[in-house]
């Protein structure tokens, strides 16, 4: 083999490191034979999101679809500046460890089988048009942290979807708090003008379908805001994907 095939030669080395370390369950630890990151007893306890969901913000619903579009509670409250909504997991038990893993506990191996499971459920919502943009973090929680587990989703399910993708299309113009346990109208103030659309993307993003990417969707201010700005510099539309969401305990 020569150095004139390095697609060839990564993929033997790929091959290689899978036979040193063949995949291993997200969850468990488990050795698994997919990309699809969990074992079937891991799979089983993590909750994914189907059936019936709110149009909106993905939550599931009850009842049966009737053709018509629906919404939860919350979206119909207080209406979304984006048109449709998925997202792949709800945020609890196991689904909750996973995400706290991925921001937090350096797993950004994570993020390749979750980039499988949003690009699933956003299956509904996807365009061939649309151009895939994470939630910026700021500057300074970036060094902090060392990524943007926003930026990595986005870019895996680049790979996955074969969207566009533009990782800096929105910036985040000053630190905000932490906006857990704030309530709307204080979410609201604390990002208002915060998020901005990068000026040397404007005109990708004219005329153009925006899918907005994140990890968490909580009350949806940080992805109402992230819209905003996407509208504001002259999006089409807008569609949000989250690998979880938080819902109310029913
Ligand atoms: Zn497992
Ligand atoms: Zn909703």
């Amino acid at each position: 083999m020569s150095w004139a095939e390095p697609r060839a030669l990564r993929a033997q080395i790929q091959t290689a490191v899978e036979l040193l370390y063949p995949p291993r369950c997200l969850g468990c630890g488990e050795m698994v034979d997919s990309d699809f990151g969990l074992c079937g007893v891991c799979w089983r306890d993590t909750p994914f999101i189907g059936g019936v969901v709110c149009e909106s913000c993905g939550v599931p619903l009850p009842g049966a679809a009737d053709g018509y579009r629906i919404e939860c509670d919350d979206c119909m409250a207080m209406p979304r500046p984006w048109s449709e909504g998925r997202a792949a997991l709800l945020y609890k038990d196991r689904a909750r460890r996973l995400v706290l893993a991925l921001k937090h506990g350096d797993r950004p191996e994570i993020a390749k089988p979750a980039a499988l499971w949003m690009a699933r459920a956003a299956r509904p919502i996807l365009e061939d048009s649309l151009l895939i943009a994470p939630v910026p973090l700021h500057w300074m929680r970036f060094v902090k942290r060392r990524y943007n587990q926003s930026a990595l989703l986005a870019q895996q399910l680049a790979k996955v979807t074969g969207l566009g993708h533009c990782p800096d299309l929105l910036l985040r113009r000053k630190r905000t708090p932490m906006l857990d346990g704030k309530s709307v109208t204080e979410r609201a103030v604390a990002l208002d003008g915060v998020i901005i659309a990068h000026p040397r993307r404007q005109s990708l993003i004219e005329g153009r379908g925006i899918l907005l990417i994140d990890d968490v969707m909580t009350s949806g201010a940080t992805l109402a805001a992230c819209s905003d700005a996407c509208l504001a510099a002259g999006a089409a539309e807008v569609r949000v994907l989250v690998l979880a969401r938080v819902a109310k305990e029913t």
